[in-house]
């Protein structure tokens, strides 16, 4: 498969960045949301890059397309793949007092499912580490427009690299038919970005790439507590 609308050059420069972080930040993690961005990293560092580690939220409200993803990373490759899942008494006192669908409620009930399913397991799984990694491009959503490929990340208190932040679409694509990388099938199927089932819908066409992520809530409010607003730092 060619290669041709990826220049080698953002590879070999996704790559010297991974390699700079596992040697200057370790310990280091990859957090993989098995997005086809982050199927990108995942070969990346699965094949050039050992000493980072790799690990992914499962919230327990994903799509069943998405286990299969998890399912064939770990045959795939020979790396391991953490799963850190929620605490199962904050999950049963939400369910408890609002429903287990209580985020279409309210965006500060939505919110507070995100800490509960993700934003707390995320804070375990750094717990430690020096840096973190995650496969945000700028192209993705209005909140990222201005996304860096070194941050401080001050919630966390540690770096935070986004080596493909500059990386199009189509890049991320090429990359994944050249080198035959498996993706979740809902891509093929009008999902360009994939987070838990209930609050992830397919795109009509014309709609903006983020539009399929909490869908009735205002654009500005949709991030899920995993990527915060920044304080500058120097970038990369
Ligand atoms: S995306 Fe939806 S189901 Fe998943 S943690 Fe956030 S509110 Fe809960």
């Amino acid at each position: 498969m060619s290669l041709e609308r990826l220049p080698q050059q953002r590879i070999d420069e996704a790559v010297a960045l991974l390699k700079r972080i596992e040697g200057e930040f370790a310990p280091a993690a990859f957090a993989n949301s098995l997005g086809a961005e982050d199927m990108v990293l995942t070969d990346l560092i699965a094949c050039h890059v050992p000493g980072i580690e790799m690990f992914t939220l499962d919230t327990g409200r994903l799509h069943e397309e998405t286990y299969r993803l998890m399912q064939k990373v770990a045959d795939r490759y020979d790396r391991p793949l953490r799963v850190y899942f929620p605490q199962p008494e904050t999950v049963q006192q939400y369910a408890t007092a609002h429903g287990v669908n209580g985020f279409y409620q309210s965006v500060e009930l939505r919110k507070a499912c995100c800490q509960a399913r993700k934003v707390e397991p995320l804070g375990r799984a750094l717990a430690g580490k020096a840096a973190w990694i995650t496969g945000l491009r700028r192209e993705q959503a209005v909140t990222r427009r201005d996304l860096p490929e070194h941050e401080f990340d001050a919630a966390h208190g540690i770096e935070k690299f986004n080596p493909l932040a500059a990386w199009s679409e189509a890049e991320v694509w090429a990359y994944l038919h050249a080198y035959g990388v498996p993706y979740n099938e809902l891509h093929a199927r009008g999902f360009p970005s994939i987070g838990c089932a209930p609050c992830t819908r397919a795109l009509t066409p014309g709609e903006d790439v983020r539009a399929g992520r909490w869908w009735w809530e205002d654009p500005a409010t949709r991030e899920c507590g995993l990527h915060p607003a920044r304080r500058e730092k120097a970038a990369a």
